[in-house]
């Protein structure tokens, strides 16, 4: 008897982020293809991924234009190692980035949490380099997630992926979140911003001796909920740092390449920080690839005769040329059009749709930013995650809560229908599972 894709999966497949025994009761998802906003599943039921598969994907699935320069990406050149060799659509892809930024001497990796490494390591060798070894240490904000591997669970504080690891990882200082939702009842979220700056303050007065960097996720602490916070955060934590001789790292992994209204979220703070992540997006939903982006004044302080003074980190595929020109073809196509002006288009259709689900009597918050939508629900069950995924899935949708937050971050491309998909969809199987 030949078995299923989802059991031959079961057995052979440790999936992330999963209790796998879970999916005793709950069958994986087992997708055959996917094109623009839809995934389809090896019957042929369709699903809209209405999550961008984790925060990746931009223009929808298949876009031609990345697969045709993909395709003859690997008509020329797959892959070389970037140590001592270089080529063209890595080159390309840096010059490109620093034009956008400001930011530049692009340093790559494969995926996010290597590059909130790489922006910890090279903060830290920077002041060693500079005579400051002693500032070693890194903030991070409550709630804040900047990745799973040891160096970057140091700097992420949800319990949940970090508590069986607390040997394992060096324990950085945790600020109070400027979200929003915490603000005291009453106070703006500008105040709030403040309040929690004032927070950031306190601790960089005694600590800032032996402090390397602040690394903050800009405008939204996806992973905490979609907790939004008033940019002025930004603007005092930039001061702050400056003020006390810190890195700002600003972690645009989720948030960045137009998801929260502008191409960059550290933008709409007008701040220039000290290094940029990028990942996730920058590839439209492709290929695997992250970079960071530090300022002149980091570079040169590596820059020397002293190969010891030399950033020496890398990953083997370090710059992959494929992954280079998925990236600077989703670059390609931000230049076809105003993507941010389209996209509020987009968002004032999606958000006039989801009015019923906004004022639903058991939702507590709603917020939209730029292509992001969430719904905090109101429920005691410490099962309505995966319970509203299921539900979720039966109406043709994928989404995944985050513990009791429901939130939408679709492909750019979503269009009238698909969004009425959307909005219906998501009402119904939010009123199946609190009936
Ligand atoms: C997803 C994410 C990461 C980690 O990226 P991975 O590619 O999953 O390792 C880091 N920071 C933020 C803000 C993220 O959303």
């Amino acid at each position: 008897m030949s078995l299923s894709l989802i059991e031959r999966s079961r057995r052979a497949v440790w999936h992330p982020c999963s209790q796998m025994k879970q999916h005793e009761t709950q069958p994986l998802l087992p997708v055959a293809r996917a094109e623009g906003v839809w995934l389809y599943d090896t019957d042929g039921k369709r699903y809209l991924d209405g999550i961008s598969s984790w925060w990746v994907n931009l223009f929808g699935h298949g876009h031609p234009h990345i697969k045709a320069a993909l395709v003859d990406q690997l008509d020329t050149l797959s892959h070389v190692m970037l140590a001592g060799c270089t080529h063209a659509p890595v080159v390309e892809l840096s010059e490109r980035l620093s034009a956008l930024t400001g930011l530049g001497h692009a340093f790559y990796a494969s995926d996010g949490a290597s590059a909130t490494e790489i922006a910890l390591k090279m903060s830290a060798h920077y002041w060693r380099n500079h005579g400051h070894p002693e500032k070693s240490s890194f903030i991070g904000l409550q709630h804040g997630y900047h990745g799973e591997t040891a160096g970057a669970l140091s700097v992420t504080d949800i319990p949940l992926f970090r508590e069986a690891y607390g040997p394992l990882v060096r324990v950085s200082a945790t600020v109070p979140s400027p979200d929003a939702r915490a603000a005291a009842e009453g106070v703006s979220a500008i105040d709030h911003a403040r309040h929690c700056a004032r927070a950031l303050e306190a601790y960089l007065e005694v600590h800032h001796a032996e402090t390397a960097a602040l690394i903050v996720e800009p405008l939204v602490q996806c992973a905490a909920g979609i907790a939004v916070h008033d940019p002025e955060y930004l603007r005092l934590s930039r001061a702050l740092c400056d003020r006390y001789n810190v890195h700002l790292v600003a972690d645009e992994i989720a948030v960045g390449f137009g998801r929260t209204g502008s191409l960059f979220a550290h933008q709409q703070a007008s701040i220039v920080p000290d290094f940029i992540c990028l990942s996730k997006g920058l590839t439209g939903g492709t290929m695997a690839l992250s970079t960071v982006l530090c300022t002149d004044a980091v570079f040169d302080a590596f820059y020397d005769d002293r190969t010891a003074r030399g950033f020496l980190h890398s990953h083997s595929y370090t710059g992959n040329p494929l992954a280079c020109r998925a990236a600077l073809a989703t670059l390609e196509i931000f230049d076809q059009e105003d993507w941010m002006a389209r996209n509020r288009a987009t968002a004032a259709r999606l958000s006039a749709l989801c009015d019923p689900l906004a004022t639903h009597e058991k939702v507590l918050r709603s917020r939209q930013l730029g292509m992001l939508w969430a719904f905090d629900v109101a429920t005691d069950d410490p099962k309505f995650a995966s319970r509203y995924h299921a539900a979720a899935l039966h109406h043709g949708l994928l989404l995944r809560p985050i513990g009791n937050t429901l939130y939408f971050m679709p492909p750019y491309v979503i269009d009238e229908a698909a969004s009425q998909w959307l909005a219906d969809g998501a009402l119904a199987a939010l009123n199946e599972v609190l009936a």
